[in-house]
């Protein structure tokens, strides 16, 4: 079952850590109890509920697992397809507990989940489901904005949080931080310029922090530098949308290939991603767009400097692992790569980015909305005038010390840049890059220490061991 085998694929790579913070010789103060209570989920509700839709009652079944309450409040996104299980839902948690730890956002980790394909319901019924879950979450504090804060994940977006928002609010009335209840809202209903784009924004963020590194560069066997190289990405939802549209557009990457659900498009001159997405929104379906083939999965086995997985789970696996061409593997989904694949992808000499750092652009900026809900005020509102005052009449000194004329679009750039989603990308980057920055110095600290996965594991458990010392445990 996929579910055990991510779970699985977690335990293994958390183990190999664990193992290796102990032969290196880091005290980092964890006997096998606390490593057993750091892997372990803390609690997963399962609920049953009904909702009378078309004339009769239709019985939903919906997960939270909090994974790790070393920081409150816990955070992961709810996830809306017919797949859901438990299994998952815990894996999904534990990678949030570590993801926010490796790039230092103070949250435990959770996550959710509902067994339902959005497409068999219409958008009055999402909302009627959405609502009746935020309910039965809300009873148990499993949405809380000191508590527990969900977030979009697959088949959910800032519409579904919109619902979740707006349900709590109603449940609670008097609650003054009720909008920080969740993540990914809509911009008009307390969100954050900047989150929808996040996940893929931290992706292309992370590229970047990579290639700025050329050792590792090297042992990836490319060439310097984004420009040119060709990429596969599966999965033009949000994520790889994103990620896809700005490798593209301002890093000048070749979107060689996409692959979607039902089928691929294949152009080897870089493919027109807003184009794609465009086709995508009004047809439903890829097919009909140029360069249309009905191959899948199989493309991720096609020639390519970099392949990103961005739709799903375990999609390699050591069926088709040694297939894969590209020596690079970004995991901007959570979980597509299986353990016995990354062996068999680390025997290889493939480099894999892993999830864990990889995709974490989306909780890092669901943080700073958090705090933008808490603090009830937008980023940059009382500083944007004061420094575009202060620049200018910097500007305008220059000029009038030296006779000379300043480059208007430096001035234009200098100028510009408070405002929110200036800061919501500055501080995103700033986050990729600290952590890529960690994760390569661990890596390159010691031959044992054999991946970026391991490397970026054994940081998360340094700083969640930590927090745990600090309480005293
Ligand atoms: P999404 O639902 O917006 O997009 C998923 C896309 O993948 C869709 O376009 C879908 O058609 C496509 N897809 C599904 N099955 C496929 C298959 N078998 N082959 C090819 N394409 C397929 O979901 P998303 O939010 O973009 O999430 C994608 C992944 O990123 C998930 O693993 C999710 O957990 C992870 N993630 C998402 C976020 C976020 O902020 N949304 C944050 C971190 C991680």
């Amino acid at each position: 079952m996929a579910g055990e085998a991510f779970l699985k694929s977690i335990e293994i790579n958390f183990q190999q850590a664990i193992k290796l913070l102990d032969e290196l010789g880091y005290d980092i103060g964890l006997d096998q109890g606390l490593v057993n209570q750091i892997l372990a989920a803390n609690s997963t509700y399962l609920v049953r509920f009904g909702v009378r839709l078309r004339g009769e009652m239709h019985t939903f079944t919906g997960y939270r697992s909090v994974h790790s309450e070393h920081f409150e409040p816990v955070k992961g996104g709810i996830r809306y397809a017919s797949n859901v299980n438990q299994n998952e839902v815990e894996a999904l948690a534990a990678l949030m507990s570590f993801k926010c730890a490796l790039v230092e956002v103070p949250f435990g980790g959770s996550k959710g989940g509902l067994i339902i394909d959005p497409k068999d319901w219409t958008t009055d019924e999402m909302e009627r489901i959405t609502r009746r879950f935020t309910q039965e979450l809300a009873k148990r504090d499993l949405i809380h904005p000191s508590q527990n804060v969900p977030a979009p994940d697959v088949g959910t977006g800032e519409r579904e949080m919109a619902w979740m928002a707006d349900e709590y609010r109603r449940l609670h009335p008097a609650e003054l931080n009720a909008w920080a209840c969740v993540t990914g809202k809509p911009v008009s209903k307390g969100g954050i310029s900047g989150r929808t784009e996040a996940t893929g924004r931290g992706v292309q963020y992370a590229l970047q922090a990579f290639f700025d590194h050329p050792m590792d560069v090297k042992k990836a066997r490319l060439s310097p530098g984004l420009s040119g190289k060709r990429i596969i990405i599966q999965g033009l939802g949000n994520v790889g949308y994103y990620a896809a549209l700005f490798l593209s557009t301002e890093d000048k990457a070749l979107i060689t290939h996409v692959l979607e659900r039902d089928g691929s498009i294949i152009n080897k001159d870089g493919i027109n991603i807003l184009a794609l997405k465009e086709h995508l929104i009004k047809f439903g379906t890829v097919k009909g767009f140029d360069g249309f083939v009905s191959e899948g999965i199989d493309l991720l086995e096609a020639e390519a400097d970099i392949l990103i997985p961005a739709a799903m789970e375990l999609v390699i696996t050591a069926k088709n692992a040694r297939m894969i061409k590209a020596p690079l593997i970004i995991e901007a989904a959570n979980g597509p790569v299986s353990a016995e694949a990354d062996d068999i992808l680390n025997e290889m000499g493939t480099i894999i980015i892993p999830d864990l750092y990889a995709n974490a652009g989306g909780v890092t900026v669901s943080y700073f909305e958090w705090i933008k809900n808490l603090s009830r005020i937008r980023f940059g509102r009382m500083q944007r005038r004061a420094e575009e005052t202060r620049i200018s009449a910097l500007i305008e000194g220059i000029i009038a010390l030296t006779g000379s004329d300043f480059p208007e679009h430096l001035a234009k750039k200098a100028i510009q840049g408070g405002k929110e989603i200036d800061l919501v990308r500055s501080g995103l980057e700033d986050t990729m890059r600290n952590a890529y920055e960690v994760i390569s110095k661990t890596w390159n600290s010691d031959k044992r220490i054999k991946d970026l996965r391991t490397a970026a594991m054994m940081v998360a458990i340094k700083r969640i061991a930590q927090s745990y010392s600090s309480m005293g445990i």
